[in-house]
């Protein structure tokens, strides 16, 4: 469609990064461009309304570059899940592998509860490892998952066949 093709043409790949042999999705030329930027916001706000998310959750850190407009835009909450040690208050954590090591991502406990139904944005969806650790995260704070919601999606990396069991059902939009 006129909007795939708008956010495609201002998405730069970026070769031999951040490691040999990695095509890097660069957004920022979408970022600086309104028009597109405004199109994404509007596209992943339809999604939130579509999904009847109570909050949206950004994943740190381009997340929150693209959840805060569209939590503002849907008269939603932003909350962000943040990397372990940023966040001031009593946090939950959840840890999750890498190809080398490991990671940890937080969220306040106090900003997920009972009768919350969330909706993850975040820009790029490769091997869905940290859209998995939010999911569950999510969900260990007692609310609900209401969809996860990305810009793009690196088919070949099997991200989607991954979040299956996390998302349980719930919808995975990828623009
Ligand atoms: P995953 O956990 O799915 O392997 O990686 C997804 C996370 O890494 C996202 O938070 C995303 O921002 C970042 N990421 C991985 N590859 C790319 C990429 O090519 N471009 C951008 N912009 N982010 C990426």
């Amino acid at each position: 469609t006129d909007i795939t093709e708008l956010l495609l043409s201002r998405i730069r790949d970026v070769a031999d990064y951040p490691e040999p042999g990695v095509m890097f999705k660069d957004i920022t030329p979408l970022l600086a461009d309104p028009e597109a930027f405004a199109v994404l916001t509007d596209a992943l706000a339809e999604v939130a309304r579509a999904t009847g998310a109570t909050k949206v959750v950004g994943l740190e850190a381009r997340g929150f570059i693209l959840g805060a407009p569209v939590a503002l835009r849907a008269g939603l909450g932003f909350i962000p899940v943040r990397k372990a040690g940023k966040l001031p208050g009593a946090t939950l954590s959840q840890a999750y592998d890498l190809e080398y090591g490991s990671a940890e991502i937080e969220v306040h406990a106090e900003d997920l509860n009972e009768g919350d139904r969330v909706l993850v944005v975040d820009d790029v969806l490769a091997t869905g490892g940290t859209a998995e650790a939010s999911l569950e995260l999510i969900r260990r704070a007692g609310a609900e998952v209401a969809g996860l919601a990305v810009l793009m999606e690196l088919g070949f990396l099997g991200g989607r066949g991954r979040l299956e069991p996390a998302l349980a059902g719930a919808p995975l939009k990828a623009l």
